[in-house]
C-alpha cells in the first residue's frame, strides 16, 4: 500500500492506528481527515480538531523518525445538520450510531476517491465501545459504492497501548462518544 486516507474520529483513536500502520511501513503515506458532523456542541468540536493537530505537531514523539510525516487535513465542513437530520430519524441508539457511522464512512470513501487515494479506513476501528461489526460491514458498504479499496485492521487489538500513549503524550481525552444523545445518555 502506497497511500492511506484515514479517517480521524479523535485524537486518542488516532494514536494506535497511526503507530502500527507508520511502524510496519514508515514511507506509506498517510492523511488523517477530520470529519465528524456528530460531535457536539460545536466547541467541543474544536476542542477534539486542536487535540488531533497537537497529536499530528507531535508525532516525532511516538512515530518512527525515518519515513513520510503523516499529514491532517480539517477542511471538512462541519454538517451538524445533516447528522441531526439522520440521527432523528433513528429509532434506537443502535440505529442512530449506524445512521452515524455511515455518514462519516460514505463521506471519506467519497473523499478518498475524489482525491485519487486507493485506499482508505478509519480510526473508529480503534474503539472497544462502537460496535465494530456494523463499523466494517458500513465501510465495505463505502468502499463498494465508491469504487474505492477499504483497508481493514483490527485496531482494537492495541486499545492498551493507544490509551497509555494518550496520557503520556497529554491528549486531550473526550468524556462522551460525541453526540448530543450521547452527552445526554439516550
Ligand atoms: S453515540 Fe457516538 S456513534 Fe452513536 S450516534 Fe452518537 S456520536 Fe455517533
Amino acid at each position: 500500500m502506497k497511500n492511506l486516507f484515514l479517517h480521524a474520529c479523535c485524537a486518542p483513536c488516532s494514536i494506535y492506528p497511526l503507530k502500527t500502520l507508520k511502524t510496519k511501513d514508515p514511507s506509506l503515506s498517510v492523511l488523517l481527515w477530520y470529519y465528524n458532523p456528530n460531535i457536539h456542541p460545536s466547541s467541543e468540536h474544536g476542542r477534539r480538531r486542536d487535540a488531533l493537530s497537537y497529536l499530528v505537531h507531535s508525532q516525532g514523539k511516538f512515530l518512527p523518525r525515518e519515513g513520510t510525516p503523516v499529514e491532517v487535513d480539517f477542511g471538512a465542513p462541519y454538517d451538524a445538520k445533516l447528522f441531526l437530520e439522520r440521527a432523528a430519524k433513528a429509532e434506537s441508539r443502535e440505529e442512530r450510531c449506524r445512521a452515524c457511522y455511515d455518514l462519516r464512512l460514505k463521506a471519506t470513501a467519497g473523499e478518498a476517491k475524489k482525491r485519487g487515494y486507493e485506499r482508505f479506513s478509519s480510526t473508529l476501528l480503534f474503539s472497544v465501545k462502537q460496535s465494530h461489526e456494523d463499523i466494517v460491514s458500513l465501510a465495505r458498504e463505502a468502499a463498494e459504492l465508491n469504487d474505492v479499496e477499504f483497508y481493514y485492521e483490527d485496531f482494537r487489538v492495541g486499545h492498551k497501548e493507544g490509551r497509555a500513549l494518550s496520557f503520556a503524550l497529554d491528549i486531550y481525552r473526550q468524556r462522551h462518544c460525541g453526540c448530543v444523545y450521547g452527552e445526554a445518555g439516550l
